[in-house]
């Protein structure tokens, strides 16, 4: 089967000669993808029956995901699915809602995507990363998540402005399907959203960052760095090299130099751990010159026993920062209380769901 999300305009048009059809065909096919969002051949109605009957004779297909279960904050702005797959694999996705700036203005919806089932790098303080690695997801199927919020989205007469990758896994563990889903997202003729609404995040890999900053992408990089000094990274990134440290803000010089795209550097502050006024003034000094930003996540708790500081403590850290001239902004936490935050998509411990509904 061949999902039709997966094809990139340019390809939908080669498919659509080979069939002998007229050209005009593809752009009929991609309109009703993007804009009417079908959850099956047969509902893309601008095609003459006879040739819906041939794609699926040649097996193309939609591989919708299936909405099974959803969570709303209390304030309505975070929404939480759990979407099963094609194959049933259970995947979380979040969209995260700010208020319009004007008065009659759109909001601004973010969306969180996933781009693996589970991950492999096992951040100690991450759900994900603590239910281990199950596959890597297919472009489409990182599509079909921006596609099924955009549906909801659309029936409001809103639209999705943002993307991050920052759902469940490592999406540059999961590279060539990362990079072919941001092209059909940011494809005039796809999805088209700009580039530079769309952020990829990273725990690091280094020869993936180089590679990403060769692909002529405007996207933006989040790096999470999580520690100033390599003993401490290790801890929390088990999977971190001996000099991660480093090799990251090198990497992130790089990419900069490359793209110019500012890097920014994820740190989710961890009570005890990586919060004290001696961890943040080695971090603002490795830091120091280099014109990148820090975003500090205040840990969103998950099953371990790791906490979130106090409101106090995030503030204090920031002021190190903020007062050796480090550009610096503290995350809005949004979702915690539906476990929708930063590292608390897990889909492994599927009887919460059925806990939460009786
Ligand atoms: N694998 C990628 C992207 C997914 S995680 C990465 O690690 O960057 C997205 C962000 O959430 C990362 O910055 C990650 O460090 C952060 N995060 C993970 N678990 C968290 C938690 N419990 N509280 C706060 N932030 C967390
Ligand atoms: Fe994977 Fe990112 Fe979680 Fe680490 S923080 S386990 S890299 S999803």
């Amino acid at each position: 089967m061949t999902d039709l999300y997966r094809l990139l305009p340019e390809e939908m048009e080669e498919m659509i000669i080979e069939l002998g059809q007229p050209r005009y065909r593809a752009d009929q096919i991609l309109y009703a993808l993007y804009y009417k969002f079908p959850k099956s051949i047969s509902e893309i109605k601008q095609l003459p029956s006879i040739f819906r009957e041939t794609l699926v004779e040649k097996g193309f297909a939609i591989g919708s995901t299936k909405e099974v279960h959803r969570v709303v904050s209390k304030d309505g702005e975070t929404t939480k699915l759990l979407l099963n797959l094609q194959d049933e694999t259970p995947v979380e996705s979040v969209l995260m809602q700010y208020p319009p700036k004007k008065m009659f203005g759109h909001p601004r919806s973010t969306i969180c995507v996933s781009t693996q089932v589970g991950c492999a790098m096992g951040c100690v303080f991450c759900a994900t990363g603590q239910m281990g690695f199950e596959r890597n997801m297919k472009a489409e199927e990182i599509v079909g998540q921006v596609i099924h919020f955009a549906k909801i989205l659309s029936d409001k007469k809103q639209h999705v402005t943002n993307i991050v990758f920052m759902g469940m896994g490592e999406p540059l563990a999961n590279y060539s399907e990362t990079i072919r889903a941001i092209q059909l997202l940011t494809h005039p003729r796809g999805f088209g959203l700009g580039q530079r609404n769309i952020t990829i995040s990273t725990i690091g890999i280094i020869s993936a960052i180089d590679k990403l900053s060769e692909e002529n992408l405007q996207v933006g990089l989040a790096i999470s760095l999580h520690a100033p000094n390599d003993k401490l990274r290790q801890w929390l990134v088990p999977t971190a090299g001996k000099e991660s440290v480093k090799e990251l803000i090198d990497a992130g010089k790089r990419f900069f130099l490359k793209t110019g795209r500012r890097v920014t550097f994820e740190y989710a502050l961890i009570k005890g751990v990586n919060d004290s006024i001696k961890i943040a003034e080695e971090l603002a000094l490795l830091l120091r010159n280099n014109g990148s930003h820090v975003n500090i996540i205040p840990l969103n708790p998950t099953a371990g026993e790791l906490k979130r500081p106090s409101r106090n403590n995030v503030i204090e850290f920031e002021r190190i920062l903020y007062n050796s001239g480090i550009n610096c902004t503290v995350r809005v936490e949004k979702g915690t209380e539906i476990s929708a935050a930063c590292g608390q998509l897990r889909t492994d411990v599927l009887s919460k769901y059925n806990n939460e509904r009786n």
